[in-house]
Parts: C-alpha cells; structure tokens; sequence
C-alpha cells in the first residue's frame, strides 16, 4: 500500500497538557480518511501540523515521502491543499475574485482553470455575490475551492460539514466523492460525528484525547459493525484471557457478558474456554450499529 502521509509518534504538548499523544496515522493513496474524534480530541492540532501551521512538540512524519524534519517537506506541502478551521476568504470578494487572489498568492502564471474549480465546487453562477452574503454551505466550498488552486493531489479538511445544514453536508460528500473520482484526489477529513463520514469515508483514524485509538478501513469497520457475537460467561476473567489468545476484538458489557466483533469457530472458542475452566452459558448473534461502535472506542456522549 502507498501512503501519501505517515505519523509517526506525533505529540503535542500546551504546557502540561497533552493534545497529542504519540500519535501514529497512515493515509493510503487515494483515501478518503474520516479522521474522527469529539470536539477537544485533537484533529485541529494534528492537521495544523501537517499544513506546516505548527510544531510537534515530538514526532515526525512523512509527506509525499518527505520527512517533517527534512528541508524537501516545503515542496511536499506544495502538492497539499487545505481547509484548517475557518476557510480564509475575502468577504468583500466574489468566488471568482477570492480564487485569482489565491493564484496571485501561489504565484501562478495564469488563471488556467479558475472556470472549472468554480464549477467543480458549483458557484460558477454567483456573479458578483460577494462571499460575505454566501450561505455557509457555499463558503465552505469556497474554502474548498480556494484550497483546489494549484492543483493539489493531497486535500486536508478541518471539520468542512461544521454548522452545515443536511443539504449542505450532501453537497460537500458529493463535492469530494467528485474530487476523488474525477482528480484522484486524497482526502483527510475530520468530523466529530461519525455518520456524516460513514456514507463516504474509505478509512478511519478515531482520535480520543490526543489519542489514536484505532486506525481501520471502511472494510474491516462493515464486518465489524455487521454482526457481533453477544457471549454469556460465567467467568469473565478467563474469557477475557481467551480472547485475547484469540487476538479478536471484544468489549466487556458486564461481570458474565461479553460481545465478539470478530467471525468465531464456535467449536474452537467452546474448546478453549474449557480449557481455562470457563462455561459459556449462551452465545446470540446481534447487529452492531457505527454509532455503538463508535462509542465502545471513545467512549461517553458524542457531541453530536
Ligand atoms: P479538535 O480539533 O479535535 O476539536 P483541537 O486540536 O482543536 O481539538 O484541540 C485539542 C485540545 O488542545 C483542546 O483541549 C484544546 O483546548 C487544546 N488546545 C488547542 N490549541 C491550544 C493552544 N494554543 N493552547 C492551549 N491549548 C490548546
């Protein structure tokens, strides 16, 4: 698998405080990546240093095979783009005019295809709309857009879908699922909730308090979310030990229940847990939903 970014132990510290923690994340080429955590959990501060917009306080990571630490990292964040909290747009400026700024900053030679990145992200016909009087819908494409010129392969968004309504948030998945398809564009996108990503994401990186808590692809998460063994014991200290054995994933619901998120040979557990002195009393199949998913690696509310 080719990454186009790898963290490797990223941390950040304010003070004492611990925003990030040993943070190790890889985006495949061509991903769309839901970087997925609640607010406060650390996805700003990590995409804050990946644009170059801070230091890690330890850690590095590669871009485009640059390392953070090397000179080359600066050409390598010449292929990204990026949307890192608010959108930086000119409020007196109509779309067409914010984007020939941002050309004149990157130092283009021509406005070649300013028509088709305002088209591609759909305010071609806003005239002489001036950004201030857009939707928030439509400033966040113009973020996007802004964030196109210079035909970047690598698109970093911060939070796009914040504040947006439905409609707005299904504009901005089917902008980047268009970005991906017709540009090949990669994409990290952080959300703080889970389903506005799932109907789109190809991977995931769920950070909790400065920390990676799993890193998984939308593969491995459908199996996972799909069915899940639900298995009562009668002592869970030595199911636990089996499971382990087992390398599978499992989350404890009380003293004598416990529930699977791998495919189990029966037979297999059966024989194993006997083998620890453990007597399974029933095992049931369920459905697990993203959301409780979700909550069995973050845990608490979400902030939806
Ligand atoms: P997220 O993007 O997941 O909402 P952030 O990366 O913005 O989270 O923030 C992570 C934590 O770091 C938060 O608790 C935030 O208050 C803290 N933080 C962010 N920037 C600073 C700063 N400049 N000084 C002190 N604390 C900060």
């Amino acid at each position: 698998m080719e990454y186009v970014l790898k963290t490797m132990g990223v941390g950040k510290n304010y003070h004492s405080f611990k925003a990030l923690e040993n943070l190790s994340l890889k985006v495949p080429k061509g991903a769309i990546y839901g970087f997925v955590g609640k607010n406060g959990a650390g996805k700003t501060t990590l995409l804050r240093i990946i644009c170059g917009l801070q230091q890690p306080t330890y850690g590095e990571y590669i871009l485009y095979g640059a390392n953070s630490t090397d000179k080359e990292i600066v050409k390598a964040r010449r292929r990204l783009g990026a949307v890192v909290e608010t959108p930086s747009i000119y409020l007196e400026m109509t779309a067409k005019e914010n984007l020939k700024q941002q050309y004149k900053i990157l130092g283009l030679p021509s406005y070649h295809g300013l028509e088709s990145i305002l088209t591609m992200v759909g305010l071609s016909d806003t005239g002489k709309k001036k950004a201030k009087n857009f939707s928030l819908g439509m400033r966040q494409r113009l973020g996007i857009a802004i964030s196109l010129v210079g035909d970047p392969d690598f698109l970093i968004l911060d939070e796009p879908t914040n504040g947006l309504d439905p409609q707005g948030i299904i504009e901005i998945r089917e902008l980047i699922l268009k970005l991906k398809r017709e540009y090949q564009i990669t994409v990290l996108i952080s959300s703080h909730i889970l389903g506005e990503l799932s109907k789109f994401a190809t991977h995931y990186g769920f950070i909790d308090k400065g920390q990676l808590v799993k890193e998984i692809s939308k593969e491995e998460l459908d199996e996972i979310c799909g069915k899940y063994t639900r298995i009562e014991v009668n002592d869970m200290k030595a199911a636990t030990f089996v499971l382990d054995e087992l390398g599978v994933e499992y989350r404890i619901i009380s003293d004598t229940i416990v529930d699977v998120f791998a495919k189990l040979n029966i037979s297999r557990l059966s024989l194993q847990l006997a083998k620890v002195d453990c007597e399974m009393l029933s095992l049931h199949e369920q459905e697990e939903s993203l959301e409780s998913y979700y909550m069995s690696l973050v845990g608490g509310e979400t902030n939806e």
